[in-house]
């Protein structure tokens, strides 16, 4: 037992002083979502398929919208998105003091609008 005191004295710790050492993403990591917005059609799929409901999607609006707090980063948006538009990066999203949703505005072509209306 002294023997092992010792050892863990002077070896080093086994745990990192988050967030002031933050662990570098690795290959297939599911850290924080993005939705590159302006390739999604706002289906609604990844809305649907969500097992958190943690996605809101307005077609009225063209608002795509996340709770990163409920999200449970488990992918299937990701896997059932038809445009390949959402990603998740390597990294965890960063602390924060304030619980803010992601909220992305698709911008739709003037062309398109009147398409739309007509
Ligand atoms: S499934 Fe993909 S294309 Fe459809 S609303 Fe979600 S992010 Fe957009
Ligand atoms: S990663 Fe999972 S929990 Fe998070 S938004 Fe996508 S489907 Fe929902």
């Amino acid at each position: 037992m002294i023997k092992n005191i010792f050892k863990n004295f002077v070896s080093k710790s086994a745990t990192r002083p988050y967030p002031i050492e933050v662990r570098p993403g690795f290959k297939n990591a599911r850290g924080e979502l993005d939705n590159k917005v302006s390739e999604c059609t706002l289906c609604g799929i990844c809305a649907k398929k969500c097992p958190s409901q943690c996605i809101t999607v307005s077609r009225k609006e063209n608002l795509w919208e996340l709770n990163p707090f409920a999200c449970v980063y488990c992918g299937i948006c990701v896997d059932a998105c038809p445009k390949s538009c959402l990603v998740h990066y390597t990294e965890h999203k960063k602390p924060a003091r304030v619980k803010t949703n992601l909220v992305l505005k698709k911008e739709i072509s003037p062309k398109l609008k009147v398409v739309a209306n007509a």
